[in-house]
């Protein structure tokens, strides 16, 4: 049984500079993937789900099949719900046995962001669950969150320290740039020296609260071992699985018209999934930390 929350996990890949993959999910063909990827590179490894997708297949079915492959894999697994903006769902999702939360209330200002950062904090403490705060706002939409690019604010330093602390979060998502979906630029702007500032000032003496870096998907491979050389120490990557979802779906169909076989469908699929989550496992230096 390897079932861990977040945080022991990612203390040790802050300590020791590579990040874990945290990768979204909505069917259970993409969890058997990650896992079996995970196990195959010896890795750690984070399946998250949007609440959407959580609440379609229902919280508790996600977690229960999440702890069938978890049980199995002799790797530190962790099931994340991702962007949750209502304090109720975290604590459903606590309860059936998700082992890291995060609570999204930045869209909020800074006092009511930690309010209810806070009662979520000590709601998953009890159970032995993690909580990842974020602070700013990253761009893009995500699910039932949507900022428009111009509206996006970057995390302020000095406040991540008082987030942090008022919180009592395990973990920090601070705004520094990136986005979610697709990057309309090759070059994205991103707010390096922050993240720098915000490591220094968080985890200077010894980690204690890792940083999380969303909007994974279309970085480049430098940029991304500069954010985790800089402190990000679990990564988000969504977008990309979708895309691989639905193009290796469609190819496989527009291939194999007449093959009614769902099995071969599904195998296809978990192949290609597998494949992009090893590529980021390499890339973010977590192969063999498990
Ligand atoms: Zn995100």
């Amino acid at each position: 049984m390897t079932i861990v929350n977040a945080k022991e996990m990612l203390l040790k890949a802050t300590a020791e500079k590579y990040a874990v993959g945290a990768f979204n999910v909505s069917n259970f063909i993409q969890m058997k993937a990650i896992v079996q990827a995970a196990i195959e590179k010896n890795s750690p490894v984070i399946i998250q789900t949007s609440v959407t997708p959580s609440k379609f297949r229902q919280p508790d079915v996600v977690a229960a099949v999440f702890k069938t492959l978890a049980a199995e894999a002799p790797v530190p697994v962790c099931l994340h719900v991702d962007h949750c903006n209502e304090v109720d769902y975290c604590k459903t999702c606590a309860d059936v046995g998700y082992t890291n939360v995060m609570i999204d209330a930045s869209h909020h200002e800074f006092a009511e962001n930690i309010r209810q950062t806070r009662i979520v904090s000590d709601y998953c403490h009890t159970r032995g669950i993690s909580v990842e705060g974020e602070l700013g706002t990253v761009s893009g939409v995500e699910d039932q969150v949507v900022v428009a690019e111009d509206e996006a604010q970057l995390c302020d330093p000095d406040l991540a320290v008082e987030f942090v602390e008022k919180t009592q979060i395990d973990l920090l998502a601070p705004a520094i740039g990136t986005a979610h979906g697709v990057y309309k630029t090759k070059a994205p702007k991103l707010d390096f020296d922050r993240l720098a500032t915000i490591a220094q000032k968080i985890n200077g003496s010894g980690p204690t609260t890792p940083l999380v870096i969303h909007g994974g998907t279309g970085l480049a491979d430098d940029t991304v071992k500069k954010l985790v050389s800089l402190g990000g120490s679990k990564f988000n990557v969504s977008t990309e699985l979708k895309h691989c979802l639905l193009d290796t779906t469609y190819e496989y169909l527009s291939v194999n018209r007449n093959v009614y076989d769902p099995g071969k469908l599904d195998l296809a699929v978990l192949e290609a999934i597998a494949g992009v989550i090893k590529k980021w496992m390499d890339l973010l230096g977590c192969t063999g930390k498990a």
